[in-house]
């Protein structure tokens, strides 16, 4: 036990939070590196597709943000996206991710494929002054209309900061930019929160849609959830859905979209629109999230 090792543990111990702190800084002088480069090179988004509940049409995709190593190989974004807020660097690679997003959505747009995208953002983000204007250059300058792009931040983090969650909130809707609660369920904050954001959409997290099959609790509070969501006239979208089970009592609790391995995994752009073609059209001309 750590009393019996004495002196000794300690010293593991310090010795191998140094070692920690020693793979942080690596790490983010690699990323740094990555950024300043020729961020293409190294990063990339893959895009996972979501789907209309009930027809089981693509309504649209998620980006999620990839980073290859040139020694490790793939850093999952839980690993490198911390480090990024912790060292000052997240406000680059979301500018990155932006415009990325932006390019593609163009891209797929010139191959008559209409896609509707999400993007996370960090709460770094949003306390950044110029946040808005330059999503609104990004899209003007690839053509892309506001209403294509829905940006997902995170329950816990956004009611964390509300004031700053609120006023990016307001600014980005101005813009004509779609916004969602991402990870619902998580950061214990009271819906009547929820009335102060114009958001559209609300992520329920993972966690509960796992739970769905086992627990009556789970199953509770994802029903009161979707019910309290509607009221508040938010779309509902379920992540993390995994088997034709928790499909089926999503679909019955009358939750809209659905994301997740039963579906598909998040794959690069070129795969997607590959695979958008065998599903038919994409969702609805009308998007109302
Ligand atoms: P998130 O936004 O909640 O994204 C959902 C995560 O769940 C993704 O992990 C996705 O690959 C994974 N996932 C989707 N369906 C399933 C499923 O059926 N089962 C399981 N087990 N997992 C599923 P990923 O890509 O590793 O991203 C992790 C988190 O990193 C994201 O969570 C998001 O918070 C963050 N992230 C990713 N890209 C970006 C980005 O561009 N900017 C920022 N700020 N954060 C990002
Ligand atoms: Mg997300
Ligand atoms: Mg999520
Ligand atoms: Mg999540």
């Amino acid at each position: 036990s750590a009393k019996r090792a004495g002196g000794n543990t300690y010293a593991v111990f310090e010795s191998h939070m140094d070692a920690n702190a020693q793979e942080q800084l690596s790490l983010q002088l690699a990323l740094r590196q990555a950024i300043a480069g020729d961020a293409s090179e190294q990063l990339a988004l893959y895009y996972q597709p979501k789907f209309d509940a009930a027809r089981g049409q693509i309504r649209g995709a998620e980006a999620l943000l990839r980073w290859r190593h040139p020694e490790r190989g793939m850093v999952a974004p839980d690993v490198f996206i911390p480090i990024a807020e912790r060292f000052g660097l997240i406000n680059e690679l979301g500018n990155w991710v932006i415009d990325e997003s932006c390019r593609q959505l163009q891209a797929w747009e010139s191959q008559g494929l209409h896609m509707r995208l999400s993007i996370n953002l960090s709460v770094h983000q949003l306390r950044q002054p110029d946040l808005v204007q330059r999503i609104g250059r990004a899209l003007q300058s690839h053509g892309i209309a506001p209403d294509r792009l829905l940006c997902e931040i995170t329950e816990s983090v956004a009611m964390e900061d509300i004031k700053t969650t609120q006023r990016a909130f307001e600014g980005l809707g101005r813009l004509g930019v779609f916004l969602s609660i991402d990870d619902f369920g998580t950061g214990y904050s009271s819906l009547s929160y929820l009335r102060q954001l114009p958001a559209r959409q609300l992520k329920i997290d993972r966690s509960f849609i796992q739970d769905l099959e086992l627990s009556l609790d789970a199953r509770a509070v994802v029903d009161g959830v979707i019910k309290l969501a509607h009221a508040l006239g938010l779309n509902v979208v379920a992540e993390g859905v995994e088997t034709e089970a928790q499909r089926d009592i999503l679909v019955g609790l009358s939750c809209n979209e659905l994301q997740g391995y039963l579906f598909a995994k998040p794959m690069p752009a070129d795969d997607l629109s590959d695979w958008a073609r065998g599903q038919g059209p994409v969702g609805g001309a009308e998007f109302s999230p």
